[in-house]
């Protein structure tokens, strides 16, 4: 599945100048990279499968590492609470109530001044998370990720600005709309125009967006793509294609994902993944993808989705209308109706999410954990399934420079993946099989539904937990991320 940490893209004449000034027009000499083939130890009893040997690191790279871990780790909160920030800034001071008020007088169209206003937001919002993205290129830089130079960075960010300046509008308009329609009930709609519009725009994302950004092919190994479409038919999967992405574009973080929805949905695999993998380990890799497929994991996560929005709009219906009332004078506005609130609803919503944070990387990891038992157990899982497992997230963790431990508390709240060494541990036998999760069938829409509501009220466990970064598909406050993941705080795939 394709999905982001909150990040933001942005423009400015001012960022060129910086740039020259930091010295960053053009890349900088890289710090340690990570080792490009990693001496992976697969699955051997009693040693730690985790440790620096284990993975092929030097003392050096294991330090790299760690400090790389550490900075994503930071960046997961920093993020979040500077885009909040940011929407204080433009929703408390006023400023929101007043650039509504210029836009309206000089427009005579609701409908326009609304959308010039929401635009407005988008670009003011890009501007003030901009140095912290470009903190980001230059710290991808900095540990031999990044493979873009400044302009084509840039041009990137130009790119997912535009998108956003027409997809923000259209999800935020038909909203306010309902809210002015029906100011007790709109939550209700709201959500139903929200999910549906998520919905569509999965759907066409594969298709329209993604291509901006990189280019999708069909799998060009021919036996490679042989064996793969044969694991997927064995497992149902209607697939006659598997795409590769040329993710080397802008980075050597090796990922994989399915993206989509209804006649869209597809495996994507990186192109840095296949030039550094062995074979057994990309039908790993795979066959855990499948499982995202085969358990319609794409679907649970909308479902998911669904339940965090609906929550959402009743609370910011419920609270934020009275409070707006009482401060409509220091605001501008006098009501959640007007577009003027948008940015006072958005930091009410960033709150929301920032708070069930743990809720979501929850859930995900719970859907990552599946997709790891379905494909250690597409073979068998015989030992040598199981060493080709371990080989496959040492060799991730390597390339990643992941801290394949990190402290329980940091997994619990920011990990859409369960650690990678968590992951090594469950593959090599360490946990037990979780037998309620061994689905290798499709599953009807009622066992479905009742195992999504399970799910959902269940408590995952905490160790080998697992899944799949579900949440704030469209952070909101900033832009909706149609590039490739990013989220490095965990190995993705
Ligand atoms: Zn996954």
């Amino acid at each position: 599945m394709l999905h982001a940490m909150s990040h933001r893209r942005s423009a400015g004449l001012a960022a060129a100048v910086l740039l020259t000034l930091l010295g960053l027009a053009c890349p900088p000499v890289l710090a340690v990279t990570p080792p490009e083939h990693p001496q992976v130890s697969g699955l051997v009893h009693g040693v730690d499968l985790t440790s620096p040997q284990a993975l092929g690191w030097t003392t050096e790279q294991a330090d790299t590492a760690h400090r790389y871990s550490r900075g994503s780790w930071a960046l997961g909160f920093i993020d979040p609470i500077l885009g909040m920030v940011s929407l204080a800034l433009l929703a408390l001071t006023g400023f929101a109530g007043a650039l509504a008020r210029t836009i309206r007088a000089r427009l005579k169209a609701r409908l326009a001044a609304d959308a010039v206003f929401i635009v407005a937001m988008v670009l003011c919002l890009s501007a003030l998370g901009f140095p912290l993205e470009l903190y980001r290129f230059y710290r991808e830089h900095y540990y031999g990720f990044a493979t873009q130079d400044f302009a084509g960075w840039f041009g990137d960010e130009m790119k997912g600005l535009i998108v956003a300046c027409i997809i923000t509008p259209l999800f935020l308009l038909p909203i306010w709309a309902a809210i002015r329609k029906w100011p007790r009930s709109w939550w209700m709609i709201g959500s139903a125009i929200g999910m549906a519009l998520a919905v569509l725009v999965m759907v066409v994302a594969p298709v329209f967006i993604a291509p901006l950004f990189n280019t999708f092919t069909p799998l060009k190994d021919a036996s490679l793509k042989a064996r793969i479409l044969a694991l997927a038919h064995r497992q149902g999967i209607p697939a006659d294609d598997v795409y590769e992405v040329d993710a080397s574009r802008q980075s050597r973080h090796d990922n994989a994902y399915v993206v989509g929805l209804l006649g869209t949905q597809r495996i994507v695999l990186y192109d840095t993944l296949l030039s550094a993998y062995t074979p057994d380990e990309i039908e790993f890799v795979m066959g855990h993808e499948m499982g995202h497929y085969v358990l319609n994991h794409v679907w649970k996560g909308l479902a998911f989705g669904a339940a965090l929005i609906v929550v959402g709009f009743f609370l910011l219906s419920r609270i934020l209308d009275r409070l707006i009332q009482r401060r409509a004078g220091r605001l501008g506005y006098d009501a959640l109706g007007s577009i003027a609130a948008v940015p006072l609803a958005l930091l009410f919503l960033s709150a929301y999410l920032f708070v069930i944070q743990p809720v979501v990387s929850a859930f995900s990891r719970h859907l990552e954990h599946q997709a790891d038992v379905f494909a250690l157990q597409l073979n068998g899982p015989t030992p040598e399934a199981r060493g080709i497992a371990v080989a496959s997230f040492q060799k991730m963790a390597a390339r990643n420079l992941s801290d394949p431990n990190p402290p329980a508390a940091i997994e619990w709240w920011l990990y859409s993946h369960p650690s990678v060494g968590n992951r090594i541990r469950f593959c090599a036998g360490e946990y037990a099989f979780p037998d309620a999760r061994q689905r290798n069938t499709r599953e009807g829409p009622l066992s479905l539904v009742a195992r999504l509501l399970a799910q959902l009220t269940a408590r995952v466990p905490a160790s080998p937990g697992s899944a799949k970064r579900v949440a704030p598909r469209y952070p909101l406050g900033s832009v909706p991320s149609p590039a490739p993941p990013r989220d490095h705080s965990a190995v993705q795939s």
